[in-house]
């Protein structure tokens, strides 16, 4: 059994926005779904679909995400491999075109998570390019960053409506294992050195192969409070299905600090889950034998 789910965050995306998101969660998934159709490594393919997702400027990831408060990108990354336990981070780097490779990089590392300059040191040593910071800058986030100027800073859960457009990916290959990988530009107006839950084992992202994967996104400061992917797949090892782990898993965190988010979940046999109170959500997913489903609002395939 092979199976791949993709997300290009949750919040209230315009009518505008819905088809490039959809298009790109499309994209991700065929890039992700050629290699377990090959008979590639859930951790080649969730690595292959976020970068996918990171390249695509609709999103808050590698090249478009969103300006920190002094008008730079500071991006974080992850990802975990059911099977072994192994994990890479980094957070907070500015130049570096696909933060997950670099987070895979770390993974192959004896380290786990890597921050800022020494991260994109590692960057070198390790073989992953490094770009200019503008580079992964663009006109619209230039736009809205200077739209942001004077006004209030950072408000929490209010600011999570407008925007977040993180990125992730579970998958599970044909030899039965597990990955997660999430990566992220943060929020808008951020201020330096903010990182949130998209790097942290357990809220952004969490794979074993003895329960299930998963991927998150929202408000980070709500998701490290409830350890949101962790939580979601400890209900997978309770024998919960994907859809009832991942629902109680947000009406968790909405009960208990008031959070948004959403989150995209596999188990150990394939079974595809997903759930968020935000108004919407992007994600896709492929199963065997089966053709590639899109949505941007869960009642659309449920
Ligand atoms: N969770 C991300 C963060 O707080 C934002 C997002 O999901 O869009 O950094």
């Amino acid at each position: 059994m092979t199976a791949l789910i993709v997300h290009g965050g949750a919040w209230d995306i315009p009518d505008n926005e819905v088809a490039a998101h959809k298009a790109g969660c499309l994209a991700a998934l065929a890039a992700g779904w050629a290699i377990l159709n090959a008979g590639g490594s859930a951790l080649d393919a969730v690595e292959a679909a976020v970068r996918s997702l990171e390249d695509d400027p609709t999103y808050d990831a590698g090249v478009g995400s969103f300006l920190n408060a002094i008008g730079e990108v500071e991006l974080d990354a992850a990802i975990m491999d059911g099977n072994t336990m192994l994990s890479g981070a980094v957070a907070a780097v500015q130049r570096v075109r696909h933060p997950i490779t670099l987070a895979r990089r770390v993974l192959e590392s004896d380290y786990i998570l890597l921050v800022g300059a020494g991260a994109e040191s590692f960057a070198q040593s390790a073989g992953v390019e490094l770009c200019s910071a503008d580079d992964l800058v663009i006109d619209r986030e230039r736009e809205r960053w200077k739209a942001q100027q004077g006004q209030p800073g950072f408000r929490g859960r209010d600011a999570f409506r407008a925007a977040h457009d993180t990125v992730g990916a579970v998958a599970l290959d044909a030899a039965g294992n597990l990955a997660a990988a999430t990566s992220t530009g943060g929020i808008p107006n951020k201020l330096p050195g903010r990182v949130g839950d998209s790097p942290l084992l357990g809220s952004g992202l969490y794979a074993d192969n003895e329960s299930g994967g998963c991927s998150t996104t929202g408000w980070g400061e709500s998701i490290m409070k409830v350890v949101l992917a962790k939580t979601v797949t400890d209900g997978l090892r309770q024998g919960a299905h994907p859809r009832e782990a991942a629902q109680s898993g947000i009406r968790y965190l909405a009960r208990r600090v008031d959070g948004l988010a959403g989150c995209i979940v596999l188990d150990r046999a394939g079974q595809v889950g997903w759930a968020h109170n935000t108004l919407r959500m992007a994600f896709a997913y492929q199963v065997d034998g089966q053709e590639p489903v899109v949505a941007i609002h869960q009642d659309e395939v449920a």
